[in-house]
Formats: C-alpha cells, sequence, structure tokens
C-alpha cells in the first residue's frame, strides 16, 4: 500500500500559509489552494501580539517582519466625547521584557505577501492559486479532496484554512446560521500626510463611547493610519472584506465624537465595511483526516484583536502535531485540536465581552466614563485579560493528548 503524506490546505490566507511554511521546513509536502487567482493587497492592519510575533520568528521571518511593521509604544483608551487619554498597557521593549518577542502592526496585505513569497522560496510549487475546494471523500488511509475544476487530489490530510465563510467547515459539521451581533465595522487606511503630527503617534488607540468604539494604529513605520470604527447598527448583515462604503456615511455614524476622530475619518481613502457575526466556539474540528484551522475553526469578533494570532499559533501547533505523528494522521489531527480548542474557544467568548466593554452607557458623560475607565482598565484587570494571550509559546506547548 502507498501512504500518502502530503498535507492538502484549503486556502491561503495568514493561517493556511503559515502552516504550509511551518510544514515544509519539517520536510512534509504540502500543497495549498487558494481559490482567489492572483492574491492581492487585501484588507488593513493586523495586530501581531507577542504569542503571534513568536511564531513568525520561529519560522525565520523576524527580519522580514520587522521590515514591514510599526512597533508601537504603548496602548492607551480615550474618550469618545473629550478625547481624554488613559495608559491601556506599555508595548516596545516592555513587550519584549516581558514575553521575548514585539507588538508589532502589519497591514494584512503585506504579511501575506510575505508569507506567501517564504513559502514559495521553501518550495515553487507548493501553492496553487484559482484553485477552490469544494468537498472531500475520506476513506481509510487517504482523503480525495474535490475542486471547482473537477479534478481530485489525494493527501494524507486535508485542513480547512478557507477562512470566515469555510466550506470545509460546512461539509465536516451542518452549516450553522451566525448570529448578528448588532455591529458594523468600518475600516480604512489614512496616509500620513493628511493628518496632523499630534496623530501620528506611534500609539495604538481604543476610543470608547456609548454605543461605538474606535481603534487606531499605524502602520507601515507610520505611513498610514489603521482606522477600525465599530458601531451598533442594524441595518447592513453583509459579512464580507470587500464590500466599499462612503466616507460621509462614517462619518455620520461618528457624528459627535472628538475632532481628531473626525480627522481621521476625512482623511480615509476608501472606506470598507463589514457587518459583524457571531457565532459560537465549535465543540470539535476534526474528523479523522479533515481538520479546520484559523477563522474557519474559529471565527471570531475583532475585540481582543487575536484573529491572525490564534490562526499563526494553530499552524505552528499543527505542524508539530503532524511531525510528531507521521505515520498516525488522525491522530495528528486530533492531538492538534485537543491541544487548541479549549484557548481559542476562550478568546472568542472573551472578544465577545470585551465588545460590551468598549460601548458601555457609563461612558456617556465624562464623570461617568471617569469612574468606569478607572475601574474597567485598572492595571490588574488588564494584566488578568491580556497576559495569558501574550504569554502563550506556540513552540513549547507539550504535545500531549
Ligand atoms: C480579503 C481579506 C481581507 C482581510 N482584511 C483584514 C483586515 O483588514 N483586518 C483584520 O484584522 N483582518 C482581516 N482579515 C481577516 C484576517 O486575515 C483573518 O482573521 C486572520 O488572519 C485569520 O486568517 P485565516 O487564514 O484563517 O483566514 P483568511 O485570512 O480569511 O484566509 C482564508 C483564505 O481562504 C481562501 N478560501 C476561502 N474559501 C476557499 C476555498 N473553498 N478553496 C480555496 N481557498 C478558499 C480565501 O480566499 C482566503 O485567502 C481579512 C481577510 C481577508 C480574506
Amino acid at each position: 500500500m502507498i501512504v500518502e503524506s502530503r498535507i492538502v490546505i484549503a486556502g491561503g490566507g495568514i493561517a493556511g500559509l503559515t502552516l504550509a511554511l511551518a510544514l515544509l521546513k519539517r520536510n512534509i509536502p504540502v500543497t495549498v489552494h487558494e481559490q482567489v487567482a492572483s492574491p492581492a493587497e487585501v484588507g488593513a492592519g493586523l495586530q501581531l501580539s507577542a504569542n503571534g510575533t513568536r511564531c513568525l520568528f520561529a519560522l525565520g521571518l523576524e527580519r522580514a517582519v520587522r521590515a514591514i511593521a510599526s512597533e508601537p509604544q504603548g496602548k492607551e483608551v480615550r474618550l469618545w466625547s473629550s478625547g481624554q487619554r488613559w495608559k491601556l498597557f506599555d508595548l516596545g521593549a516592555s513587550s519584549e521584557a516581558a514575553y521575548g518577542y514585539p507588538y508589532l502592526m502589519v497591514h494584512r496585505g503585506d504579511l501575506h505577501q510575505l508569507l506567501l513569497r517564504a513559502v514559495r522560496e521553501a518550495d515553487p510549487d507548493a501553492v496553487r492559486t484559482a484553485s477552490r475546494c469544494t468537498g472531500f471523500q475520506q476513506h481509510a488511509g487517504h482523503v480525495d479532496v474535490v475542486f471547482a475544476d473537477g479534478h481530485q487530489e489525494r493527501a494524507a490530510a486535508l485542513v480547512g484554512a478557507d477562512g470566515v465563510h469555510s466550506q470545509v467547515r460546512a461539509a465536516l459539521f451542518d452549516a450553522r446560521t451566525p448570529e448578528f451581533t448588532g455591529c458594523v465595522a468600518w475600516r480604512g487606511l489614512v496616509p500620513r500626510n493628511r493628518l496632523p503630527e499630534g496623530l501620528m503617534q506611534p500609539v495604538g488607540s481604543n476610543w470608547v463611547g456609548p454605543g461605538a468604539h474606535v481603534v487606531t494604529y499605524p502602520l507601515r513605520g507610520g505611513e498610514l493610519m489603521n482606522f477600525v470604527g465599530i458601531v451598533e447598527r442594524d441595518d447592513w448583515r453583509i459579512e464580507s472584506w470587500t464590500e466599499a462604503g462612503q466616507t460621509h456615511e462614517c462619518a455620520a455614524d461618528f457624528a459627535g465624537w472628538h475632532a481628531d476622530v473626525q480627522t481621521l475619518i476625512a482623511g480615509i481613502d476608501r472606506p470598507y465595511k463589514w457587518a459583524l457575526m457571531g457565532r459560537k466556539p465549535l465543540e470539535e474540528w476534526t474528523v479523522n483526516r479533515v481538520t479546520l484551522m484559523g477563522d474557519a475553526a474559529h471565527p471570531t469578533l475583532p475585540f481582543l484583536a487575536q484573529g491572525a494570532n490564534m490562526a499563526l499559533e494553530d499552524a505552528i501547533v499543527a505542524a508539530r502535531c503532524i511531525d510528531a505523528n507521521r505515520g498516525d494522521i488522525p491522530q495528528a489531527l486530533r492531538q492538534y485540536e485537543r491541544l487548541r480548542i479549549e484557548r481559542t474557544s476562550r478568546i472568542v467568548l472573551g472578544s465577545l465581552e470585551n465588545g460590551k466593554r468598549f460601548h458601555n452607557p457609563a461612558l456617556a458623560d465624562a464623570e461617568g466614563a471617569q469612574a468606569y475607565v478607572t475601574q474597567q482598565w485598572a492595571e490588574d484587570k488588564v494584566r488578568q485579560r491580556y497576559h495569558w494571550l501574550f504569554e502563550y509559546d506556540a513552540l513549547g506547548v507539550p504535545l500531549v493528548g
């Protein structure tokens, strides 16, 4: 009997490409199938906390990642009306001192291109574009993966890294309808030359207010400011990264907010909007030789900024499990799921909680806000919310189970 060793990955996003690189570094053959014909520079900012940069650096990408990143010196909370500032936490040298790795901000398109290049350097034939996975058939010793053009590929395992609308997830488990959260998110990029110096500081800001919040941070060494504005409204239900909106509509959602927020919105080239959908964590991800990874496994709201970091952690842990169980792929995938599901479920639920904190009605006036911020963003509470996220070591978690 020929034993199939190739791992097929559906989806060449952050999770799929990182897994491919981590497997190739372990001399495990891999093919990534990406539905898009030429992956372009889509998306805006991603936050990479120490738990995520640790994964990228372990793949030999430290120099390349630092070259595309911005490193903020800290994060702050700002009040929607007065612009008052409170420290959230220090970053820069503090992140390296506490966790051994930096906290970096990157443009998703830059990180995606960097990973794609690294995978192609490791194996020029590893990535197939314009190749959409539509299904699979499981057999005792292999899985046959089916593609939209009708061809099939035999593999030891199929990893569904096909994002928030994962087809592999739908085929493994019943497609569940997500619940609309009642929030719409705006995102956009503001070129440096449209902003006054005071708004281009190397700091991440979380503007908080009743019913809405805004997150800003610099990208590409300060050439761009990333803007994400989340507002409670229920007239937009499309969950897509590529739906453009209008600047005046975004401005209307933040009418009455501080002048800095107005300046940021006015400077956005093209705002995009997406409806935030909530999904309960799955109870399992794996059936025999097929598993899920990244947003396909644990779609999350963005309120802890851990979507990309979870994808990176998943990829490293999965590669280690596959490497350690080369003769027993179903066991490797079960082990990967067992090691990852509790943490990622906790992040999904924690994100939901954090969103409520950002939008609290107590933030309406300055006095209520002072009391609320002092209580909610007290140093010990912030540590409790973030330390367990940042300290996680995907390379060191013992491979038990
Ligand atoms: C276009 C786009 C823009 C984004 N912009 C931002 C942003 O600005 N800020 C932010 O924080 N996050 C953004 N994200 C989400 C962020 O990248 C993810 O949350 C995170 O990195 C987890 O990555 P992932 O690989 O699991 O999913 P994704 O990055 O979503 O990657 C999934 C990949 O699978 C491909 N795919 C889907 N279905 C199939 C299929 N059937 N067969 C083959 N390939 C398939 C998709 O084309 C995509 O390339 C964006 C995602 C996308 C796809």
